[in-house]
């Protein structure tokens, strides 16, 4: 049986590789992706699919049913691209490139798309497979995302999140999905990885004549260099088991150089492995931030947003999963189960309320995000991706999909509900002025 299904997938070959090779050249960020919908759409829409669309946003899915009652599993492909303007592939006007992959994912699931059509395939499944093609993953353009969260288009920056909070996965048991990394014909799949918070930091002065006048000003960027120097200092509390990560970049330093800046913005991440040390520890950075602001008589404003929740790749599935990828390279070559990443994906967000995992599939060369990332063999990053997808659905759903309830038997997400995993992220959303400055001299900080 499992070789008809990779037989199927060898047939998708061409179509697969031309997705690649047409995804990787036109890149669009997140939730910019409607050339990349229109193409995938109407790929999907010739072999026969029914799509439902997001809409106001890019992003489609499409439901499978094997005609047996089962469980619902859901496999993703994420659209957007990064920015990395010095990328010899970039769009020379956007800056847009795939340097994390996410083309090869998109291929990958509309050749597992057009496997599932051969005949024959589904015959010994139970259940229903639902394909999402997903926006905006990566977490960028923060200024842009917070625009359309205000005017009423998204909730929350992360197109997973963004649809796990629309309903779109109610019915759905478990879910998947496989992004590129690492050598050609090799898989491997973490225990987890971070999740995170994110800032924006607005410091907040008096402009005044920096020559003339000076002593009329307050400086907001030393104000935010005493923020950053203060970070710093907190670094060396960070625990090593929790993988703390804080890495503001500055995006408005100043407008004229002869007066004193008034303004001066940063963003950054707090990373960490769990959500209790990320707010334990942005509290410290939020601390140390104000703090900055009172030194020199300043304020700052704090913005914080959910971000992206711990993954936990749930390992009934992981076990599943290595069975597969051990169908495709050597055993040698499959890693699974240990290792942490200190990236954050908005598949944790998926993993908090259901059991699921996120491995990864080799096949690219050069730093993840950087100017050299490459889909150097895409045989590998796209088709044997397709391939391992098709043989863990399989193993998943035949048998009456014995493996997909042992899998939901075992799971323990860590929330009981789509509700409660939303009620407790957005606590975290925050707008504050810090610093307040008491009448009788005092300032009161966050
Ligand atoms: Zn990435
Ligand atoms: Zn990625």
């Amino acid at each position: 049986m499992s070789q008809l299904i990779l037989s199927a997938v060898d047939l998708a070959r061409d179509r697969i590789l031309a997705a690649q090779d047409y995804l990787w050249t036109h890149p669009e960020t997140g939730y910019r992706e409607w050339n990349t919908q229109k193409y995938l759409a109407e790929r999907y829409e010739g072999l026969g699919y029914r799509l439902v669309y997001a809409e106001n946003v890019p992003g489609f899915m499409t439901e499978i049913d094997t005609g047996r009652p089962g469980p619902r599993v859901l496999v993703f492909g994420e659209m957007d691209s990064l920015i990395c303007t010095t990328h010899p592939d970039a769009d020379p006007v956007t800056g847009a490139v795939h340097a994390c992959g996410h083309s090869a994912q998109s291929a990958a699931l509309l050749g597992l798309a057009a496997a599932l059509k051969e005949p024959g395939v589904l015959d010994g499944m139970s259940g229903k497979i639902l394909l999402c093609a997903v926006p905006a993953e990566e977490l960028i353009e923060l200024g842009w995302r917070e625009t359309l969260r205000q005017n009423g288009t998204i909730k929350y920056f992360g197109g997973k999140t963004e649809f796990l909070s629309r309903g779109y996965f109610d019915d759905v048991d478990l879910a998947f999905m496989f992004h590129s990394g690492g050598a050609a014909h090799t898989f491997h799949c973490n225990a987890g990885s971070n999740g995170c918070v994110l800032k924006n930091i607005t410091y907040e002065g008096v402009a005044s004549h920096a020559g003339g006048s000076p002593e009329n000003g307050i400086n907001a960027l030393y104000a935010a260099n005493l923020g950053l120097t203060a970070i710093n200092a907190l670094r060396e509390t960070f625990r090593d088991s929790e993988h703390i990560r804080v890495h503001p970049i500055i995006t408005y330093g100043g407008t004229a150089v002869n007066a004193i800046p008034n303004k001066v913005a940063l963003e950054s991440y707090v990373r960490g492995a769990t959500l209790e040390c990320i707010n334990r520890e942005n509290k410290k950075v939020n601390r140390a931030l104000a703090a900055s602001a009172a030194a020199i008589g300043a304020n700052v404003v704090l913005s914080d947003r959910p971000g992206y929740t711990p993954l936990a790749n749930d390992p009934t599935l992981v076990e599943i999963a290595a069975r597969a990828m051990r169908m495709l390279v050597p055993e040698e070559n499959v890693t699974t189960g240990t290792g942490w990443s200190t990236g954050c994906t908005d598949m944790g967000d998926i993993s908090a309320v259901m059991p699921a995992i996120h491995p990864y599939a080799g096949g690219v060369s050069g730093r993840g995000h950087g100017e050299d990332y490459r889909v150097a063999d895409p045989e590998s990053a796209c088709v044997d991706s397709a391939k391992c997808q098709a043989l863990l659905l399989e193993m998943l759903l035949k048998d009456d999909a014995a493996e997909a309830k042992r899998v939901l038997a075992n799971a323990k997400p860590r929330y009981p509900s789509i509700r409660a995993y939303f009620d407790e992220i957005d606590r975290i959303t925050m707008d504050k002025k810090a610093v307040v400055y008491n009448e009788d001299g005092s300032v009161t900080l966050p």
